[in-house]
């Protein structure tokens, strides 16, 4: 095992869709995001599976990742593309048919100039302040954008994960008032909002992060798994210091191993010093920094050298890491390295 590999089960991807698609009613649409190469896990290998289930409308970031879902998924599910229409993008938002969600005036003349006839959204700004026409925009420019037709309306929480703060209801209310009696579906909800409840479901939810496994959403079936071989053991007394800065001594005679797998491999170098990886059964300790492509961990309590080390699995997920690292599951997702071999489970291979 020359490098760590990387465990992404599709059959629970595919399940966590299953139960976000039933938190809302049958009349609304669940979608799937998959922008950020389906959240780092392989949009190649994602996006057909959730098309499978049932998935007929997606998200990515830009118009690129939009054709190259295109490529991968053909004609006919929807493809939403959140930067909407930029520079530059014309020609791909027509090629692949995506449609662009439009977030700002400039955006929406470029497409009605370029692309008159050609299917948009629009995103509407309800206090986040990231992307989207703000209140007075949409007032000056809601007409002209509703005759041509819009096929989507939405908006995004800038604090759905957690249930109790005061803006969610602020958005819903200013959502609300800037579309309530429009006739055109409309989308308020990622993973955080589908779990708020019916009242923030409207048409279509958007989840991206509870599809992978990934807090807001508490039931999600665990995704990913991630083991890394061990390169050399060796013993070392006490007073000895390990890795880079001399950041730790050990206060009796340890052995320490030495992992194949450091920051360049999405393991941030905060995670020290309160990771923990498994030894099969047993809990290991990271001791020393976390170098670019290696981590040190304290074997001494285990009675053999291990071949390899359990970073994450399914009682330790990327929530888990990510709270050692005072990161979000998201980034310990989005950031774990391409030099893994990856094994996917339940499906035929593309
Ligand atoms: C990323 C994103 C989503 C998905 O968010 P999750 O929290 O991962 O479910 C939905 N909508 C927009 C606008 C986004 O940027």
């Amino acid at each position: 095992m020359p490098t760590g590999t990387l465990h992404i089960d599709l059959e629970a991807v595919a399940a966590n869709w299953r139960a976000l698609d039933r938190l809302s009613a049958s009349s609304c649409e669940t979608a799937a995001v998959v922008k950020a190469d389906g959240y780092g896990l392989g949009m190649t290998r994602v996006a057909p599976r959730l098309a499978k289930e049932g998935a007929r409308a997606f998200f990515t970031a830009s118009a690129a990742e939009g054709l190259e879902l295109r490529r991968i998924l053909g004609p006919e599910p929807r493809i939403y593309v959140l930067y909407g229409h930029m520079a530059g993008d014309t020609s791909v938002i027509e090629r692949a048919d995506l449609v662009p969600m439009i977030c700002s005036i400039d955006q929406l003349t470029r497409h009605f100039e370029t692309l008159p006839q050609k299917p948009f959204g629009i995103q509407l700004d309800t206090g986040m302040n990231r992307l989207g026409l703000k209140q007075a925009e949409w007032a000056a420019v809601a007409d002209l954008a509703l005759g041509a037709g819009p096929v989507l309306i939405m908006s995004h929480l800038a604090s759905a994960d957690e249930p109790g703060s005061q803006q969610n209801n602020a958005q819903l209310s200013a959502f609300r008032y800037m579309t309530d009696g429009l006739d055109i579906p409309r989308s308020l909800s990622a993973t955080g909002g589908t779990t708020l409840g019916p009242g923030y479901h409207f048409d279509m939810v958007r989840p991206g992060i509870g599809l992978y496994g990934g807090l807001p959403f508490k039931d999600a079936t665990p995704v990913v798994g991630l083991d890394l071989p061990v390169i050399a053991c060796f013993d070392i007394e006490a007073g000895d210091h390990v890795g880079y800065g001399a950041s730790w001594t050990a206060q009796t005679a340890s052995r320490i191993a030495t992992v194949a797998g450091g920051y360049a491999d999405g393991l941030p170098r905060s995670l020290q010093p309160d990771l923990e990886v498994m030894a099969g059964p047993v809990a290991c300790r990271a001791v020393g920094r976390v170098s670019m492509d290696m981590l040190t961990i304290d074997i001494s309590h285990l009675d053999a050298d291990p071949t390899h080390v359990t970073v994450l699995d399914p009682h330790r997920t990327v929530d888990t890491v990510a709270g050692a690292a005072g990161t979000i599951g998201y980034e310990i997702l989005t950031n774990l390295g391409q030099r893994y071999t990856r094994q996917y489970r339940g499906d035929e291979p593309a």
